[in-house]
Protein backbone atom coordinates (compact mmCIF):
# COMPACT_ATOMS: atom_id res chain seq x y z
CA UNK A 1 0.00 0.00 0.00
CA UNK A 2 1.45 3.92 -1.31
CA UNK A 3 -0.25 5.95 1.47
CA UNK A 4 1.39 8.90 2.96
CA UNK A 5 4.29 7.49 3.86
CA UNK A 6 5.79 7.14 0.33
CA UNK A 7 4.21 10.23 -1.04
CA UNK A 8 5.85 12.24 1.70
CA UNK A 9 8.58 13.29 -0.14
CA UNK A 10 7.54 13.65 -3.66
CA UNK A 11 8.23 17.47 -3.97
CA UNK A 12 11.35 17.97 -2.28
CA UNK A 13 14.15 16.10 -0.75
CA UNK A 14 13.98 15.47 2.85
CA UNK A 15 15.79 17.18 5.50
CA UNK A 16 19.55 17.42 6.10
CA UNK A 17 18.80 16.71 9.74
CA UNK A 18 16.46 13.73 8.76
CA UNK A 19 19.26 12.14 7.64
CA UNK A 20 22.86 13.48 7.57
CA UNK A 21 25.27 12.63 9.88
CA UNK A 22 27.03 15.72 11.41
CA UNK A 23 30.67 16.42 9.66
CA UNK A 24 32.19 16.91 13.41
CA UNK A 25 31.00 13.71 14.70
CA UNK A 26 33.83 11.75 16.40
CA UNK A 27 34.11 7.85 15.97
CA UNK A 28 33.30 7.56 19.44
CA UNK A 29 29.84 9.66 18.83
CA UNK A 30 28.83 7.79 16.15
CA UNK A 31 29.10 4.74 17.52
CA UNK A 32 27.35 5.70 20.65
CA UNK A 33 24.83 6.98 18.22
CA UNK A 34 24.14 3.64 16.84
CA UNK A 35 24.33 2.00 20.18
CA UNK A 36 21.65 4.18 21.27
CA UNK A 37 19.40 3.79 18.01
CA UNK A 38 19.88 -0.23 18.25
CA UNK A 39 18.66 -0.34 22.06
CA UNK A 40 22.35 -1.59 23.08
CA UNK A 41 25.37 -2.75 21.34
CA UNK A 42 24.93 -6.09 21.76
CA UNK A 43 22.00 -6.11 18.85
CA UNK A 44 24.95 -4.48 16.75
CA UNK A 45 27.17 -7.82 17.19
CA UNK A 46 27.38 -9.86 13.87
CA UNK A 47 28.83 -12.98 13.72
CA UNK A 48 31.83 -13.79 10.83
CA UNK A 49 32.29 -16.64 9.32
CA UNK A 50 35.73 -17.35 10.65
CA UNK A 51 33.88 -17.09 14.35
CA UNK A 52 35.46 -13.49 14.61
CA UNK A 53 32.53 -10.99 15.62
CA UNK A 54 32.23 -7.08 14.19
CA UNK A 55 30.14 -4.50 14.92
CA UNK A 56 26.61 -3.57 12.44
CA UNK A 57 26.03 0.06 11.93
CA UNK A 58 22.61 1.83 10.24
CA UNK A 59 23.28 4.23 7.54
CA UNK A 60 20.72 6.71 6.07
CA UNK A 61 21.07 7.61 2.03
CA UNK A 62 19.18 9.65 -0.08
CA UNK A 63 18.68 9.58 -3.98
CA UNK A 64 18.09 12.71 -5.69
CA UNK A 65 15.42 10.74 -7.99
CA UNK A 66 13.57 9.25 -5.38
CA UNK A 67 13.70 11.50 -2.64
CA UNK A 68 12.94 9.14 0.04
CA UNK A 69 15.18 8.14 2.81
CA UNK A 70 16.55 4.32 2.62
CA UNK A 71 18.29 2.45 5.64
CA UNK A 72 21.04 0.22 5.30
CA UNK A 73 23.01 -1.96 7.45
CA UNK A 74 26.58 -2.38 7.14
CA UNK A 75 29.51 -3.72 9.03
CA UNK A 76 33.25 -4.76 8.62
CA UNK A 77 34.50 -8.14 7.59
CA UNK A 78 38.33 -8.49 6.86
CA UNK A 79 38.45 -5.76 4.89
CA UNK A 80 34.91 -6.08 2.68
CA UNK A 81 32.29 -4.07 4.15
CA UNK A 82 28.95 -6.46 3.54
CA UNK A 83 25.30 -3.86 3.47
CA UNK A 84 21.80 -5.33 3.24
CA UNK A 85 19.22 -2.98 2.55
CA UNK A 86 16.86 -2.58 5.08
CA UNK A 87 13.77 -0.86 3.45
CA UNK A 88 12.80 3.22 3.56
CA UNK A 89 12.12 5.45 6.58
CA UNK A 90 10.47 8.56 7.46
CA UNK A 91 11.35 10.29 10.83
CA UNK A 92 11.59 13.75 10.73
CA UNK A 93 14.92 13.47 12.61
CA UNK A 94 18.29 10.95 12.14
CA UNK A 95 17.66 9.74 15.61
CA UNK A 96 14.48 8.49 14.90
CA UNK A 97 15.73 7.21 12.00
CA UNK A 98 18.62 5.60 12.72
CA UNK A 99 15.79 3.94 15.33
CA UNK A 100 13.39 2.97 12.41
CA UNK A 101 16.02 1.20 10.96
CA UNK A 102 17.48 -0.24 13.32
CA UNK A 103 14.07 -1.95 14.30
CA UNK A 104 13.71 -3.38 11.05
CA UNK A 105 17.33 -4.92 11.43
CA UNK A 106 16.43 -6.47 14.69
CA UNK A 107 12.49 -7.36 14.14
CA UNK A 108 13.50 -9.11 10.92
CA UNK A 109 16.81 -10.81 11.81
CA UNK A 110 19.08 -9.06 8.98
CA UNK A 111 22.42 -9.91 10.88
CA UNK A 112 24.16 -12.93 10.73
CA UNK A 113 23.83 -14.24 14.79
CA UNK A 114 27.27 -15.01 16.30
CA UNK A 115 28.31 -18.26 17.66
CA UNK A 116 27.68 -17.46 21.65
CA UNK A 117 27.42 -21.40 22.31
CA UNK A 118 30.30 -21.49 24.06
CA UNK A 119 30.66 -20.31 27.34
CA UNK A 120 33.88 -18.83 26.62
CA UNK A 121 32.54 -16.49 23.95
CA UNK A 122 31.02 -13.72 26.47
CA UNK A 123 35.07 -13.50 27.95
CA UNK A 124 36.93 -13.76 24.70
CA UNK A 125 39.11 -10.62 24.55
CA UNK A 126 37.73 -9.61 21.04
CA UNK A 127 34.03 -9.91 22.89
CA UNK A 128 35.13 -7.72 25.61
CA UNK A 129 37.00 -5.42 23.79
CA UNK A 130 33.99 -4.58 21.18
CA UNK A 131 31.46 -4.34 24.32
CA UNK A 132 33.55 -1.92 25.93
CA UNK A 133 34.56 0.05 23.22
CA UNK A 134 37.50 0.30 23.27
CA UNK A 135 40.89 -1.93 22.04
CA UNK A 136 42.94 -2.13 24.80
CA UNK A 137 42.66 -3.17 28.12
CA UNK A 138 42.66 0.50 29.55
CA UNK A 139 39.46 1.85 28.80
CA UNK A 140 39.28 5.67 28.65
CA UNK A 141 36.76 5.66 32.07
CA UNK A 142 39.98 3.61 33.78
CA UNK A 143 42.55 6.21 32.44
CA UNK A 144 40.64 9.32 33.16
CA UNK A 145 40.01 8.38 36.87
CA UNK A 146 43.66 6.64 37.64
CA UNK A 147 44.70 10.38 36.15
CA UNK A 148 42.29 12.26 38.56
CA UNK A 149 43.53 10.19 41.26
CA UNK A 150 47.15 10.96 40.63
CA UNK A 151 46.35 14.34 41.00
CA UNK A 152 45.31 13.84 44.59
CA UNK A 153 49.04 12.69 44.68
CA UNK A 154 48.13 9.20 45.91
CA UNK A 155 50.32 5.95 44.92
CA UNK A 156 48.42 3.16 43.71
CA UNK A 157 48.84 -0.06 41.70
CA UNK A 158 47.36 -0.59 38.26
CA UNK A 159 45.19 -3.87 37.43
CA UNK A 160 46.54 -5.88 40.65
CA UNK A 161 45.52 -8.25 42.90
CA UNK A 162 44.61 -7.40 46.30
CA UNK A 163 44.57 -10.67 47.82
CA UNK A 164 47.26 -13.10 47.37
CA UNK A 165 45.09 -15.95 47.28
CA UNK A 166 42.61 -14.97 44.90
CA UNK A 167 43.13 -14.50 40.99
CA UNK A 168 40.38 -11.43 41.20
CA UNK A 169 42.09 -8.31 40.16
CA UNK A 170 40.94 -4.92 40.80
CA UNK A 171 41.90 -1.30 38.78
CA UNK A 172 43.03 0.76 41.33
CA UNK A 173 44.59 -1.16 44.22
CA UNK A 174 46.02 1.36 47.61
CA UNK A 175 48.15 -1.83 49.12
CA UNK A 176 49.07 -0.13 52.30
CA UNK A 177 45.67 1.25 53.50
CA UNK A 178 43.83 -1.75 51.66
CA UNK A 179 41.66 -0.05 48.90
CA UNK A 180 40.46 -1.19 46.11
CA UNK A 181 38.48 0.35 43.63
CA UNK A 182 36.87 -0.95 40.36
CA UNK A 183 35.93 0.65 37.05
CA UNK A 184 32.77 -1.14 36.57
CA UNK A 185 31.82 -0.81 32.65
CA UNK A 186 27.92 0.28 32.69
CA UNK A 187 27.10 -2.92 30.27
CA UNK A 188 28.91 -5.53 31.67
CA UNK A 189 28.43 -4.81 35.02
CA UNK A 190 24.17 -3.92 34.70
CA UNK A 191 24.51 -0.57 35.25
CA UNK A 192 20.60 0.75 36.43
CA UNK A 193 21.18 4.06 34.21
CA UNK A 194 22.40 2.35 31.11
CA UNK A 195 22.24 -1.58 31.38
CA UNK A 196 19.42 -2.04 27.80
CA UNK A 197 18.48 -5.91 28.00
CA UNK A 198 19.82 -7.33 24.50
CA UNK A 199 17.14 -8.22 22.02
CA UNK A 200 19.11 -10.39 20.49
CA UNK A 201 20.32 -13.40 22.67
CA UNK A 202 18.77 -12.07 25.26
CA UNK A 203 19.02 -15.35 28.06
CA UNK A 204 22.25 -15.76 27.29
CA UNK A 205 22.95 -11.54 27.87
CA UNK A 206 21.02 -11.20 31.01
CA UNK A 207 22.11 -14.49 32.23
CA UNK A 208 26.23 -13.30 31.56
CA UNK A 209 25.45 -9.85 33.13
CA UNK A 210 24.05 -12.02 36.10
CA UNK A 211 26.80 -13.62 36.76
CA UNK A 212 28.73 -11.21 36.54
CA UNK A 213 27.14 -9.04 39.11
CA UNK A 214 26.73 -12.15 41.34
CA UNK A 215 31.02 -12.39 40.97
CA UNK A 216 30.97 -8.86 41.59
CA UNK A 217 29.33 -9.29 44.90
CA UNK A 218 31.31 -12.36 45.84
CA UNK A 219 34.64 -10.19 44.83
CA UNK A 220 33.53 -7.17 47.19
CA UNK A 221 32.82 -9.69 50.65
CA UNK A 222 35.66 -11.23 49.90
CA UNK A 223 37.94 -8.31 50.48
CA UNK A 224 35.42 -7.17 53.46
CA UNK A 225 36.48 -10.59 55.11
CA UNK A 226 39.82 -9.54 54.56
CA UNK A 227 39.75 -5.91 55.97
CA UNK A 228 39.68 -4.47 52.42
CA UNK A 229 37.25 -1.53 51.80
CA UNK A 230 35.90 -1.61 47.78
CA UNK A 231 35.01 1.55 46.41
CA UNK A 232 33.14 0.67 42.78
CA UNK A 233 32.88 3.54 40.60
CA UNK A 234 30.56 3.22 37.21
CA UNK A 235 32.20 4.02 33.76
CA UNK A 236 29.66 7.08 33.60
CA UNK A 237 30.06 8.46 37.02
CA UNK A 238 32.27 12.24 36.81
CA UNK A 239 36.19 11.19 37.43
CA UNK A 240 37.10 14.38 39.27
CA UNK A 241 34.27 13.36 42.35
CA UNK A 242 35.11 9.65 41.69
CA UNK A 243 38.90 10.64 42.46
CA UNK A 244 38.25 12.77 45.67
CA UNK A 245 35.41 9.85 47.12
CA UNK A 246 38.50 7.65 46.88
CA UNK A 247 40.88 9.84 48.08
CA UNK A 248 38.81 10.54 51.09
CA UNK A 249 38.49 7.25 51.74
CA UNK A 250 42.06 6.53 51.58
CA UNK A 251 43.07 9.32 53.70
CA UNK A 252 40.63 8.11 56.31
CA UNK A 253 41.83 4.21 56.25
CA UNK A 254 45.89 5.62 56.46
CA UNK A 255 44.96 7.85 59.36
CA UNK A 256 43.33 4.78 61.53
CA UNK A 257 46.14 2.57 60.43
CA UNK A 258 49.01 4.07 59.59
CA UNK A 259 51.96 2.73 57.04
CA UNK A 260 55.35 2.08 58.10
CA UNK A 261 56.08 5.17 55.91
CA UNK A 262 53.89 7.92 57.65
CA UNK A 263 55.38 6.27 60.92
CA UNK A 264 58.75 7.52 60.73
CA UNK A 265 57.10 10.57 58.60
CA UNK A 266 55.64 11.30 61.59
CA UNK A 267 58.60 10.54 63.84
CA UNK A 268 60.64 13.83 62.25
CA UNK A 269 57.27 15.89 61.95
CA UNK A 270 55.39 15.48 64.73
CA UNK A 271 51.55 15.87 63.17
CA UNK A 272 49.47 18.58 65.47
CA UNK A 273 47.22 17.40 68.26
CA UNK A 274 43.58 17.93 67.20
ZN1 LIG B 1 26.21 3.78 33.49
Amino acid sequence: MDGVKSNKWNDESPADRAWKCPPDLSRAARSAEQDRAAGGRTNRLVGLDDGNISLASVELKVYAKTRRIRAYVRWSDHGKYPTKYVGEVDGRTRRQNLIQGWRQVIDRELLPPPDTSSRSWASSRAVRSIMRGNRGRDTRPELALRAAVRAHGLGYRVDARPLTESRRRADIVFVGPKVAVFCDGCYWHGCPEHYRPAHRNSEFWSQKIASNKARDQETDRLLADAGWDVIRIWEHEDPETAARQIAEVVMARRLRRPTAVEHSQSDRQPKPAH
